[in-house]
């Protein structure tokens, strides 16, 4: 367990004004620069400027015209490669990214989505630890950026037990690839605190790159599908960005 340092406990004093001052950088970042070169979008054919995006700010990260981000290029432009994505296929994307939705729906057969917020038009309101829905029912699972959120044992268990024989689940999630562990921390607590240790105020722990292990330890062959050049450059992709194919035996 990691010590919180004095000094970083005190941010919570100033909570307020923090956010304010961040929220009033970011905007300003954000309006100053529109980016360094051009670049295409292979999801919807744009070819211009791509807007800043994240914190802390990335240039040439969110498309002009579809707002897709570096994982969401990476993640199309391996399905489109490798016919990963099948029409037979039923597939269930959890806390689905609109750039995405319409090509993954044009792709497969059946295309159900999900999230735990009761608020959206889901396919299915369900928690991705405990889902209640039936063994083996997809042949595709999308789930990107939602591990950092929950229980991952249990989410992971969840996505082998959802997937038939032979399926495969597409994972992405912020890791820190020099990092031998994953970080997590039982002293950090509420918003602030999440924000500064793991970079997302809902985020619940920084992963290293046992992420790995992690997936197989829930009974997956693993796969990787990483951004390089020169695609970087092509596409504003993330370097080294890698999009993690768990694959149920089958
Ligand atoms: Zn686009």
């Amino acid at each position: 367990m990691v010590d919180i340092p004095p000094h970083i406990d005190q941010t919570e004093m100033y909570r307020d004004q923090i956010e304010r001052n961040v929220k009033k950088q970011i905007n300003r970042f954000r309006n100053a620069a529109r980016g360094l070169t051009p670049r295409s979008c292979p999801i919807c054919g744009y070819y211009g400027m791509f807007s800043v995006f994240g914190q802390p700010p990335r240039f040439d990260a969110r498309c002009g015209k579809c707002n897709a981000l570096e994982r969401h290029r990476l993640l199309y432009l391996y399905c489109t490669r490798t016919g990963f994505l099948q029409p037979e296929h039923e597939l269930l994307h959890f806390a689905p990214e609109a750039p995405l939705s319409r090509f993954i729906k044009d792709s497969v057969g059946t295309y159900d989505t999900a999230d735990i917020s009761p608020g959206r038009k889901m396919t299915h309101t369900i928690n991705i630890e405990d889902t209640d829905l039936p063994d083996a029912v997809y042949d595709r699972i999308l789930c990107s950026h939602v591990l950092e959120h929950v229980d991952d044992a249990k989410a992971l268990s969840e996505l082998h037990r959802l997937l038939r024989p032979g399926g495969a689940a597409m994972i992405m999630t912020p890791i820190v690839e020099g990092w031998a562990e994953t970080y997590e921390n039982a002293n950090v607590d509420g918003p602030v605190q999440r924000n500064l240790h793991f970079g997302q105020a809902d985020h619940v722990r920084m992963y290293g790159r046992d992420l790995r292990d992690r997936i197989r330890a829930a009974g997956f062959e693993l796969s990787e599908y990483t951004a390089v050049e020169p695609d970087v450059l092509t596409y504003g992709l993330m370097r080294g960005e890698t999009l993690f194919i768990a694959t149920k035996r089958g």
